[in-house]
C-alpha cells in the first residue's frame, strides 16, 4: 500500500538510522510530500541551526501517490533551511527518482548531521545503507550517477546527487537527478554539500498495492484526456516549455540586462522553435521525453551543436527559465548560448535562474562602474558577452575570483562589492527573481513577494490571470473547493480579487507538491487541468484513503502555515514579503500597449498584501494568529509525533 511507505532518521554523524511508519493521523493532517516535509523540518531542525552546518537537517520525499496510477506523479521534494535565505529552502523536480524510493519502501528520509568523510545513501528494498562516497566525490552530475550505477552493478538504480557547485557550497546549488531534474531554487545542493553527502541512490522491487485498481486505471485514463488534450501541454509536448518564453516576451514580461529592459528584441534563436530544430538535427524525430509516468513529454534532448564549447555533448532542456537566465537577463539573443550554459548548470548543479541572475546583476554593476576589470579578474563582464557569461558560470561552480563572492548569494556578495551594488539587485528574502518582469501583474508580483521561498514562480502563481477568462469561470475555479465570493477581475493589470488569487494558488501548489504531481497537471498554466476533486479521488482509488477536497485544501493551508511558522522562528518578518525598489520607480519601457509605462503602486500593492494576510488568518504583521493555529491543529507544533 503507499500508506505503508516509511520515514526514515538517518544521522550521518553517528551512522545511526532509524526506521518509523507514518501514522495514519499524519497523513490525514499533511498527506505526504512538501506538506508533511515541512512539518518533519519545523520539528526535527534546532532553531537558528547554521544552514551549513551539521544541525542543519535535509528531508527528501516523494508524495503519497508518487509511483501509483496517476498520471506526472514523479516529483521528488528536498527541504532544509536555505544557505541562500536563511529561511525555509524546498526545491521540487521531475524524473524517475521518487518513484523508485517508493519501490523501496520510502517516502520521506530525513538527514542529520555531518558525515566525517564523502559519503552516499543506498535505499533498497527497505534497508538503508551508508557507503563510502570518495570516488564519486569531485564528479559531474553526470559521472556521479553512472559510477554509482556502475559499482551498484544495477543500470535501474536512480540517483539523487550534487555536482561540484554542491560541494563547493555555492549556496545556490541544485540537487539533481538524471541529467537535468534539477531540485532548484534555495540551495539544497549545498547543504547536502555541507554534510558531505554527495548522493542518494535507490532501487525497489516492492509491491505498491493499489487499493482500487481498475477504478484507479479507469479515472486514470480520463485523468490523462484532460491533460493531453490541453493546448498548453500539447505545445510543451512537442518543443517543451521553451514556448513560455517566447510567448512571455512578445508582450513584454521577461526581465532583460537584469531588470533594465523588458523585452529581448531580435531573438528569434531564443525562441523554442528555433531549438527544437537543433534537437531534431543532433538528436532526431523523437526527441522529447518524459519524467515516470507522463504522458506529456515536455522535455528536449539536445546536442550541442559544432563550433560551441562542449559541441558534441548530449543534454536535456532548456526550460524557459534557463532562455531567461541565459539570453533575456544578460542580453545574449542567441539560442545556442542558452544550450551551453545549460549545459554547464547541469554538470556541475547549480541553479539557472540564479546563476544567470546573479550574473546579470554583476554585468549591470559592470556597466555602472561599480565593478572594474581588475575585480573581474580580467574578465569584460559586458551585458551580451557570452563568453564572459560562460566564463563567469565556471568561476561559480569553482569559486574561483568574483565568481567566489557571487557563489555566495546576492545579499552577501553585495556587502562585499558595497558601494550602490544592492539597488540593482532584484530579489525577494535573497532568492532572485524569475526571469519575467511582473511590474504589470500586480497577482503575479504579490505571488512572489510573499512567496514562503523567496521571488518565486512555483509558490503560487496565478499566470491564468494573464487569459482574460469571464467572470463566471473563475468564480468557479476560485471558489472550489471552498466558496469564495469576494472581488474577482480578469483584468491582469487590476489589483482587485487578487489576494484570493494568490492564497488559491499557493493551496493549490501546495496541494499538488503532497501528492506529488506535476505542477503542469494542475490550475498552473492550464485553466481546465485538475485540482482539489480530482485528487480526493486519486487518492481514494490508489490507497483507500478518503479525503475531501475540502480536507485537501486544510492539508495545504496547514503546509503553508508550517512554511510561514519556520521563516518566522528563523527572524523573517513582514518586511521580507516586499519588492525591489524598480517594481514601484521604473515603469515597463517596451512591450505591449497594457504593458508599456506600468509600474507597481506602493499604497495599491500594501493593501493587497494586507488582504492577503487577512484571508490567511494572519495579523498585520504576517504572523499566523493564535485562533489560526488552533483552526489548523498547529496550535502545539512542534508536536514530535515524527
Ligand atoms: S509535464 Fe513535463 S515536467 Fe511534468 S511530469 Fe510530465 S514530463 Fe515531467
Amino acid at each position: 500500500m503507499p500508506l505503508n511507505r516509511k520515514v526514515a532518521i538517518i544521522d550521518l554523524t553517528t551512522g545511526d538510522i532509524e526506521i518509523k511508519p507514518i501514522p495514519l493521523e499524519m497523513r490525514r493532517k499533511y498527506i505526504g510530500g512538501r506538506a508533511l516535509d515541512a512539518y518533519l523540518l519545523y520539528n526535527h531542525m534546532k532553531p537558528g541551526a547554521d544552514p551549513l552546518g551539521p544541525d542543519n537537517v535535509v528531508v527528501v520525499s516523494g508524495g503519497l501517490l508518487t509511483g501509483c496510477l496517476a498520471s506526472g506523479v514523479s516529483r521528488t521534494h528536498v527541504c532544509a533551511k536555505s544557505p541562500l535565505t536563511g529561511g525555509f529552502g524546498s526545491c521540487n523536480g521531475g524524473g524517475f527518482f521518487s518513484a523508485e524510493l517508493a519501490y523501496a519502501g520510502f517516502h520521506h528520509l530525513v538527514i542529520k548531521g555531518k558525515a566525517k568523510k564523502p559519503v552516499y545513501l543506498y535505499v533498497h528494498n527497505g534497508k538503508i545503507e551508508i557507503r563510502d562516497g570518495s570516488n564519486v566525490w569531485g564528479t559531474t552530475v553526470h559521472d556521479c550517477q553512472k559510477i554509482i550505477r556502475k559499482e551498484l552493478g544495477d543500470e535501474e538504480v536512480k540517483v539523487l546527487c550534487i555536482g561540484q557547485g554542491g560541494e563547493n557550497l555555492v549556496r545556490f546549488a541544485n540537487v539533481m537527478t538524471g541529467l537535468k531534474n534539477s531540485g532548484g531554487r534555495t540551495g539544497m545542493g549545498a547543504v547536502m554539500g555541507s554534510k558531505n553527502l554527495k548522493a542518494i541512490a535507490a532501487r525497489g522491487t516492492m509491491d505498491i498495492k493499489i487499493a482500487h485498481p481498475q477504478e484507479a486505471l479507469e479515472f486514470n485514463k480520463g485523468f490523462v484526456k484532460l491533460i493531453t488534450s490541453a493546448k498548453v501541454n500539447q505545445t510543451m509536448g512537442k518543443i517543451g516549455t521553451g514556448f513560455i518564453w517566447g510567448a512571455t516576451n512578445s508582450w513584454g514580461g521577461v526581465r532583460v540586462r537584469n531588470f533594465q529592459l523588458n523585452q529581448l528584441e531580435d531573438s528569434e534563436t531564443v525562441e523554442a522553435e528555433y531549438l527544437d530544430e537543433i534537437s531534431e538535427k543532433t538528436i532526431g524525430p523523437n526527441h522529447m521525453s518524459a519524467c515516470y509516468g507522463c504522458q506529456v513529454h515536455c522535455r528536449p534532448r539536445y546536442r550541442i551543436p559544432e563550433g560551441w564549447p562542449y559541441a558534441g555533448e548530449y543534454d536535456e532542456g532548456p526550460e524557459y527559465t534557463s532562455q531567461g537566465a541565459f539570453a533575456g537577463e544578460p542580453g545574449i539573443p542567441i539560442g545556442e548560448v542558452v544550450l551551453v550554459a545549460n549545459h554547464m548548470v547541469n554538470m556541475w548543479g547549480l541553479d539557472t535562474l540564479e546563476t544567470g541572475s546573479i550574473i546579470s546583476w554583476a554585468m549591470e554593476l559592470y556597466e555602472k562602474g561599480i565593478l572594474t576589470l581588475e575585480d573581474t579578474g580580467g574578465l569584460d563582464l559586458r551585458f551580451g558577452n557570452y563568453e564572459a557569461l560562460f566564463e563567469m558560470i565556471r568561476r561559480i561552480a569553482f569559486r574561483e575570483g568574483l565568481g567566489d563572492i557571487l557563489a555566495e548569494g546576492g545579499r552577501r556578495a553585495a556587502e562585499k562589492i558595497g558601494k550602490d551594488s544592492a539597488k540593482y539587485l532584484i530579489d525577494v528574502k535573497g532568492m532572485q527573481n524569475l526571469h519575467s518582469d511582473e511590474r504589470a501583474t500586480p497577482a503575479l508580483a504579490l505571488n512572489i513577494a510573499v512567496s514562503s521561498r523567496g521571488a518565486d514562480h512555483l509558490r503560487g502563481r496565478p499566470a491564468i490571470d494573464l487569459y482574460k477568462l469571464p467572470e463566471p469561470v473563475l468564480r468557479k475555479i476560485y471558489s472550489t473547493p471552498i466558496p469564495y465570493n469576494g472581488p474577482l477581475s480578469s483584468d491582469y493589470r487590476d489589483y482587485q480579487g487578487k489576494a484570493w488569487q494568490v492564497v488559491w494558488h499557493e493551496h493549490c501548489f501546495m496541494g499538488v507538491d503532497a501528492v506529488g504531481i506535476c505542477k503542469y497537471h494542475t490550475t498552473f498554466l492550464g485553466a481546465t487541468l485538475p485540482n482539489f476533486p480530482d485528487w480526493s479521488k486519486a487518492i481514494y482509488y490508489n490507497t483507500g484513503l478518503e479525503m475531501t477536497p475540502e480536507e485537501i485544501w486544510y492539508v495545504a493551508e496547514r503546509g503553508y502555515n508550517l512554511e510561514r511558522l519556520f521563516n518566522l522562528r528563523e527572524g523573517w518578518t513582514e518586511k521580507d514579503d516586499w519588492l525591489p525598489d524598480r517594481y514601484f520607480d521604473e515603469p515597463c519601457a517596451l512591450g505591449a500597449p497594457g504593458v508599456r509605462g506600468r509600474k507597481i503602486d506602493r499604497e495599491k500593492f500594501k493593501k493587497i498584501r494586507d488582504e492577503y494576510y487577512q484571508h490567511r488568518g494572519w495579523d498585520e504583521n504576517g504572523v499566523p494568529t493564535p485562533e489560526t493555529l488552533k483552526r489548523l491543529g498547529l496550535d502545539n507544533e512542534p508536536s514530535h509525533i515524527l
